[in-house]
């Protein structure tokens, strides 16, 4: 097979606008309009309806204020604020790194020393972990801005920020880009731990996630006025669930973003649970749940949706449309999905933080997605399928999926290395391992990479290993992921111990059994709760590693494979 093409992009992509300029202030051939009174963001607590004028005049507000004190920013809370202050700071001309809320110290001193971020934007129940990291990273106080009630008064807050700014004449000027420069200037530094090692500061520039909105209004057929209306996947009207976190690509690029851009209302969830978002999804009457990531929407949800009594007592026969994506979905479950929600089209997409989200998606025309695909490529898109030597793979050939696409990240932020491995003249190697058959649906078959992936959530085997080898009993370590019928996968540690206290466990179960509690805590204590030890943690004489002591993860993967089958 030679390389396949997504459909061509047919209308312009601005490569001189910012984010904000784009999504905000113009218009674009495939946006379609909102009727009057089509929220932009309904709150799902209140019902408050939040329109273009108040968030364009939160954006505006917050940028006036923060110009006359701040720089850069950082690290935010799931809420309907998130969009204005992501759009204040690039009016501003600066770049988000936006960071799980739910972080220990350690995780996101990590990010403002790799980022060198100088503002902390921070929701009041994470100000604690906020205001350490600034401590140990030198951002003063003043550089801290609280979204909530803020303890102190010391630190700045967006309710008031905002009414100073729109109180103020215009302070700032407004960051405009040259014809482009969109390309180059950067908009974001997400993470993400590519192929391998620690996580990694991935570049986004301002084209990037605008071209992937486009991509994705292409594919979903929006602005085809010649499709009936049940054919265009997303029309103004429709209501989607916004409770992926923000934080991560999916839900800052396909649902702030896209959704916005093709006209749906999201309905801002800031905490998941279960109960309460059946009842959101019933109250509003939610049209789109896109399945995504992290612990709400993966495929647990639609396990949860699929199995639990509870969701008969719902009416949820307006949604008509659900897709799961960052981790495979079976298609036993897409097949009870479809019992469960007989009006909606059910299927998967298929992206990673490294092209800015959206590279395929299952077919409009499909009432269900293939079973087993992540669809067929978004426009502008070209893939290929590559075999280990080099070589390109046949149809229905497993191989490397690489990828082009004008919403490719432009690399790892300081790490020419990485950038270098996973950057290859004008390709991206995905490290995933996939098919395409001759209709071009794409099948993931298997991660090439490190990754793990939790519920969606990514886990690097680099980073847990070097929290390992900072216990003093344990002198190497290697992370695998381990299937789990919850999570996906779940990390767990080969770990080889002091030699003294190695002789200590083989002599005595109990000592052994000790010691795996106390490296599962001391996992626990520094990391955030999906990165903890799930698997488990085996005891080895040696971790196997090739001449250039890289560690040869598949035999450990192999032997705890084996290992689950014969339990
Ligand atoms: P992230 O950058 O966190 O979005 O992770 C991207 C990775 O998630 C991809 O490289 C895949 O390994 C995995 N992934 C995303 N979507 C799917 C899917 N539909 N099926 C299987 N794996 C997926």
């Amino acid at each position: 097979m030679t390389e396949i093409h997504g459909p061509p992009i047919n209308v312009h992509l601005p490569d001189d606008l910012t984010i904000p300029q784009f999504f905000l202030d113009s218009a674009h051939s495939l946006r379609p309009k909102r009727p009057l009174g089509v929220p932009w963001m309904i709150d799902d607590k209140t019902g408050r309806k939040i329109g273009y004028e108040e968030l364009r005049a939160r954006t505006h507000g917050l940028a006036n204020a923060l110009s006359m004190r701040y720089g850069i920013g950082v690290y935010i809370q799931h809420m309907a604020d998130y969009a204005p202050v992501v759009w204040a700071i690039h009016r501003l001309g600066a770049i988000v790194s936006t960071a799980n809320p739910a972080y220990t110290t350690e995780e996101l001193v990590y990010q403002i020393e790799l980022t060198k971020a100088t503002t902390i934007i921070a929701h009041s129940t994470s100000l604690e972990v906020a205001a350490d990291a600034a401590r140990q990273t030198g951002i003063p106080y003043e550089r801290i801005v609280v979204i909530g009630d803020s303890p102190l008064r010391q630190f700045a807050n967006v309710d008031e920020l905002v009414k100073e700014g729109l109180a103020a004449r215009q302070h700032y000027v407004e960051r405009k880009l040259r014809p482009g420069e969109g390309k180059t200037k950067l908009a974001f530094l997400n993470f993400s731990s590519g192929t391998t090692g620690r996580p990694k500061a991935v570049m986004i520039s301002h084209y990037a996630p605008i071209a992937n909105a486009i991509q994705l209004a292409l594919h979903a057929r929006v602005g085809d006025t010649d499709r009936p209306r049940d054919k265009q996947r997303f029309r103004p009207g429709d209501l989607v669930s916004a409770c992926l976190p923000f934080y991560h690509i999916y839900g800052l690029v396909i649902i702030i973003h896209s959704m916005l851009y093709c006209g749906v209302t999201l309905v801002v969830v800031p905490k998941f649970s279960f109960v309460d978002f059946l009842e959101s999804v019933s109250r509003h009457r939610i049209t789109h749940l896109i399945l995504t990531v992290h612990g709400m929407l993966v495929p647990p949800i639609a396990v949860l949706l699929c199995k639990q009594d509870i969701v008969a007592k719902y009416d949820l026969s307006h949604v008509h449309y659900i897709v799961s994506g960052a981790a495979p979905l079976s298609g036993e479950l897409v097949a009870q999905l479809a019992d469960r929600f007989p009006n909606a089209q059910i299927g998967q997409g298929y992206g990673l933080t490294e092209t800015s989200t959206s590279v395929s998606m299952f077919s409009p025309d499909r009432k269900v997605g293939v079973v087993g695909s992540s669809g067929t490529l978004a426009p502008g898109i070209t893939a290929r399928v590559v075999r280990p030597d080099g070589s390109l793979a046949g149809v229905n050939e497993p191989g490397e999926l690489w990828l082009k696409s004008p919403a490719l990240a432009l690399g790892y932020y300081n790490n020419p290395e990485a950038t270098r491995e996973t950057f290859v003249d004008g390709w991206l190697r995905t490290g995933d391992e996939v098919r395409i058959d001759k209709d071009r649906e794409i099948f993931v078959l298997d991660r090439l990479k490190e990754l793990i992936k939790v519920r969606g959530f990514q886990v690097a085997p680099a980073e847990l290993e070097g929290t390992l080898l900072m216990h003093p009993d344990i002198v190497d370590a290697c992370v695998i992921p381990l299937p789990d019928e919850y999570n996906g996968e779940v990390p767990m540690a080969y770990v080889v111990l002091r030699p003294e206290v190695d002789e200590r466990v083989r002599r005595d179960p109990a000592e052994a059994t000790r010691v795996k509690v106390e490296i599962i805590q001391h996992t626990a204590e520094n990391k955030v709760a999906y990165k903890r030890l799930a698997g488990g943690v085996e005891f080895t004489d040696v971790i196997p590693k090739n001449p250039s002591g890289k560690i040869l993860r598949r035999v450990l993967r192999d032997r705890a494979k084996e290992k689950l089958a014969g339990m």
